[in-house]
């Protein structure tokens, strides 16, 4: 029999799913060292219960376990939390080409109208991009009325608001922000465990002969207007102290941090689980090796942990 004890401290690595899409490359596979399904790999999923997406655990006690059932089964692993669903999700996207221009719903709209769905709030860490890169975050209109004239319309150089960025901006995303990932830009998302976009507008771009379904009356419906001050949302995250917590957003839905080890970065996980992705470098957990591209989740009670190794990692819990 294997004792509490052991079954409780856990580091569960994850085996990432991907994701093609018109608008991906291939730098997952170039860079990241994955084993890409092919050149147009949009997302890497590195921590998702979703069953468009469901991760299983890569080794140890729970090998080969889809993350959903290892939720539903050992929830003491997770703090107990009570929740129906892993709520997090993690991923990585390659934006060769731009994506669509888009929101989501808060959490109430999508349980009412999308099959009692989590809504989605998300966050941006840029983890690469292009010189001149922008981001698509906001819009011009003054009210709902006029938001409803220029999407109608197809009024979108004056709708829509793009703001430069470069590496290490980290972005909120709250639900209602219409907002858009540029091509040329990487970034490395936190977000609720959704799979709910609203699609406003995608360039009249034509995919397999056609155009792709937009969503303009729910767009509508959930945007909000006025739109929030773009700046606002927008931190600069590169160079952040070393070797300790740095806390990048605390919202309702998550809480994420960014690690510039170093040296050393001691500390105790006492959140009801802990999610960890290494994004750049090598170095160790607990004297067990980890480098650029792992995921893991550390478990309730899990206790303390030392990181050492010259890496960069982003965490987040809810
Ligand atoms: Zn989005």
């Amino acid at each position: 029999m294997v004792s509490t004890d052991r079954t409780k401290e856990q580091i569960i690595f994850l085996k990432p799913e991907f994701r093609q899409m018109v608008w991906g490359g291939d730098r997952l596979g170039r860079e990241w060292h994955y084993e890409i399904p092919g050149s147009n790999t949009g997302e890497c999923w590195g921590v998702s219960a979703h069953p468009s997406g469901d991760c299983r655990v890569r080794e140890g006690l729970y090998e080969g376990e889809l993350l959903s059932e290892l939720w539903k089964k050992h929830p003491e692993l997770f703090g107990n939390t009570g929740l129906d669903r892993f709520p997090l999700l993690v991923k990585i996207i390659d934006a060769k080409a731009d994506l669509s221009i888009q929101v989501h719903p808060d959490d109430a709209y999508a349980n009412a109208n999308e099959n009692g769905s989590l809504g989605k709030t998300e966050c941006w860490y840029i983890l690469a991009c292009d010189e001149d890169a922008r981001l698509v975050i906001g819009h011009n209109a003054k009210d709902k009325t006029e938001l409803s004239d220029m999407i109608r319309e197809g009024r979108w150089k004056e709708l829509i608001r793009e703001t430069p960025v470069k590496k290490g901006d980290f972005i909120l995303i709250e639900p209602g922000t219409i907002h858009a990932i540029k091509g040329g830009i990487m970034v490395m998302e936190t977000q609720q465990s959704s799979d709910i976009t609203y699609r406003v507008y995608d360039y009249d771009r034509v995919v397999n002969g056609r155009l792709r379904e937009l969503h303009i009356d729910k767009s509508i419906d959930v945007i909000t207007a006025p739109a929030g001050r773009t700046e606002e949302n927008i931190l600069n995250a590169d160079e952040l102290p070393e070797n300790t917590m740095n806390l990048l957003c605390s919202c309702e839905s998550f809480k994420v941090w960014k690690m510039d080890v170093t040296e050393t970065l001691a500390f105790d996980q006492a959140y009801p689980f802990l999610i960890m992705s290494v994004i750049e470098g090598e170095g160790e957990i607990n004297g067990r090796p980890i480098c650029k591209g792992d995921h893991f989740i550390l478990s309730d009670g899990f206790g303390a942990v030392t990181l050492r190794g010259k890496m960069q990692l982003i965490a987040s819990t809810i």
